[in-house]
């Protein structure tokens, strides 16, 4: 080192620095362990740039500025990791950030079974236990059509049940048009090994034909799995077979056929003006003997895998010991049973579910927003990006609907150039919105952020905060 003192004698030693008023008065804050631990870490990061022999490592060591650092660690440790942020992204149901928000109804359904104890499990008639599926299964079952459900951690959940139940040790026939990866984490092979089944597929990746089903059949088989195509879509020459003429097939061979509908709509969509979505009932109806599908897509509720079918079926499938591994605790049957609850009167659903709201928002009032927002994100933005009102598309996501999008408007922020040169990075835009107090999640598209605000809800939170929007570090240097 060019001081010629060892690294060592530039160290404050742990115990000075919890001598500081400062750092003594976090103590009452954050407790003792707390602070002792930011505090050794501070002087190890220290210590590491000390040998690593940084120019400016020197004044680093002033006991001020580790006080402060290990104040910030300290608040920043004592912040809740999951925080709430603006999703304009433009992708109502996403995944990375939550999926469905929830009613206030919800809310304070999962409040009640957080806070005190609850009939979960327990009929208050006869005083003996009960189902948990009980809470949820008369509204499944009056709003599908189906003569059983029952309800899990999730839809991969729900489908790794239904396929070790009834196709362990035998084969399942698929199309392979329908054999989805969605996000990158959910593969349908992969569940059907875990499951113990053998995937057969039938067809080519754009065509399956019904005699393409019929010849794969065997002494083996199992079931006639059905996926509906979510989060992408074979255009052009395909062809592939509806529920109806399945279901024919499977009966004439005595076998189940299962549907995996993915978002699941529980009621026609096209009542609001949207495009059509397969829905639980219309499966139900065309003979479908178990359906499966998401709580948290288009259902609008906590994350959940609903199954709902024949009663013998679903009777099976609660008898396995999976079953008990993948149930849905008791805050998500608070949560759907009130929601469920909501459904039992559609008209007033559009303005209670917010999934539902944000689908159906008149282009109108989401241009109203963005224009009135215009201005204020304009003047902070001012020699560094131009701002305008854009028509956009939004999607409802979460392979919902997948070749259908929503028109939309956004605030389009372009970096401004000055001699043919970006003042600023897009990038650096985008990372700046998502460093903001409440952060803002944008999408990029061809070197423009788009904030879509059709899921905006509280405009005045997000302009309070935009004195805080800070470009200096992605500031393109000249
Ligand atoms: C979303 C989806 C799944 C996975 O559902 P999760 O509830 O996220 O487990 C499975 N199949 C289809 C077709 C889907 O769209």
């Amino acid at each position: 080192m060019k001081h010629g003192r060892p690294i060592q004698a530039l160290i404050p030693s742990v115990d000075r620095i919890l001598a500081f008023p400062r750092i003594a008065a976090m103590i009452s804050v954050y407790g003792r362990e707390s602070v002792l631990c930011a505090v050794r870490e501070e002087l190890e990061e220290l210590r590491a740039l000390l040998e690593a022999r940084a120019e400016t490592a020197v004044s680093e060591t002033a006991a001020d500025r580790i006080c402060a650092r290990v104040a910030a660690k300290l608040e920043a440790a004592a912040m809740p990791s999951i925080k709430p942020v603006f999703n304009l992204t433009g992708t109502i149901l996403h995944t990375n950030l939550g999926r469905a928000l929830l009613p206030a109804e919800a809310v304070q359904g999962i409040s009640v079974a957080a806070t005190q104890a609850v009939n979960l499990e327990f009929d208050l008639g006869t005083g003996k236990r009960d189902e948990r599926d009980r809470h949820l299964e008369s509204a499944l079952v009056r709003l599908t059509g189906a003569e059983k459900a029952t309800v899990v951690n999730n839809n991969a959940a729900a489908l790794l049940l239904v396929l070790n139940t009834l196709a362990r040790n035998r084969e399942v026939i698929v199309s392979r048009g329908e054999l989805i990866e969605i996000g990158g984490e959910f593969r349908l092979p992969e569940i059907m090994k875990r499951a113990e089944c053998r995937l057969v597929e039938v067809g080519t990746t754009n065509r399956t034909h019904l005699r393409d089903y019929a010849e794969a059949i065997g002494p083996r088989t199992a079931l006639i799995m059905k996926v509906h195509p979510s989060n992408f879509q074979v255009v052009g020459f395909t062809k592939s077979i509806d529920e109806g003429e399945l279901s024919n097939l499977a009966r004439e061979h005595g076998l189940p056929l299962v549907c995996d509908l993915g978002a699941g709509a529980l009621l026609d969509l096209r009542r609001w003006g949207l495009p059509y979505e397969n829905t639980a009932a219309a499966m139900i109806e065309a003979g479908v003997d178990l359906v499966s599908f998401s709580g948290d897509k288009l259902l609008g509720g906590p994350q959940a895998g609903i199954i709902v079918g024949r009663r013998e079926l679903v009777d099976r499938i609660n008898r396995n010991a999976l079953k008990r591994a993948v149930r849905v605790d008791k805050l998500r049957v608070a949560a759907l049973d009130a929601i469920l609850r909501l459904y039992s009167n559609p008209e007033r659903l559009a303005e209670r579910l917010p999934v539902l709201m944000h689908m159906t928002r008149s282009q109108s009032d989401i241009r109203a927003q963005a224009e009135r927002m215009l201005s204020a994100i304009a003047q902070v933005l001012t020699g560094v990006a131009t701002v305008t009102v854009e028509r956009c598309e939004s999607q409802i996501g979460s392979g919902s609907l997948p070749m259908d999008r929503l028109s939309s408007f956004a605030v389009a922020i372009r970096p401004a150039v000055i001699r043919r040169k970006a003042v600023v990075r897009v990038d650096a835009l985008s990372q700046a919105f998502r460093a903001l107090p409440l952060p803002v999640v944008g999408r990029i598209n061809d070197g423009v952020l788009y904030l879509d605000v059709r899921c905006l809800d509280d405009e005045n939170s997000f302009l309070k905060q935009l004195e805080y929007l800070d470009l200096d570090a992605g500031r393109v240097r000249s």
